[in-house]
């Protein structure tokens, strides 16, 4: 299975409550931005800036992420790794092993 689809599993199988305690300022890659920027304009979404390093995330609105098919990997490995846990204790109940979250992320940024 490839790691995109390992994510998505394991993302259904997390039972965020979406309170967005986690989506504060999200690091993301050339890539991604492009992906949002484009995902922004075919659905009439105005880009939003982060104003501090102490914000929530501008896409996060009514309980949700606005931009959440293309939402950044940080974003789908929350919760679902060791390395990114959730700061309200939720769990999958499968989730990506340590070494294969910290390829990702070195591999996409
Ligand atoms: S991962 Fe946890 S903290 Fe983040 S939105 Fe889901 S329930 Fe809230
Ligand atoms: S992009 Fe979405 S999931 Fe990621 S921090 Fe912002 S609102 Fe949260």
């Amino acid at each position: 299975m490839n790691l995109s689809k390992e994510i998505e599993e394991c993302n259904r199988s997390f039972q965020c409550r979406r309170c967005g305690d986690c989506c504060g300022p999200s690091h993301m890659s050339e890539k991604e931005q492009e992906m949002i920027i484009q995902y922004l304009k075919e659905h009439g979404i105005e880009k939003r800036q982060f104003k501090s390093l102490l914000d929530k995330c501008p896409y996060f609105e009514n309980n949700s992420c606005v931009i959440y098919p293309v939402r950044p990997l940080v974003c789908r490995l929350m919760g679902i790794t060791d390395l990114m846990p959730c700061p309200k204790g939720n769990n999958p109940d499968r989730k990506i092993p340590l070494d294969t979250a910290l390829r990702a992320i070195e591999e996409n940024y």
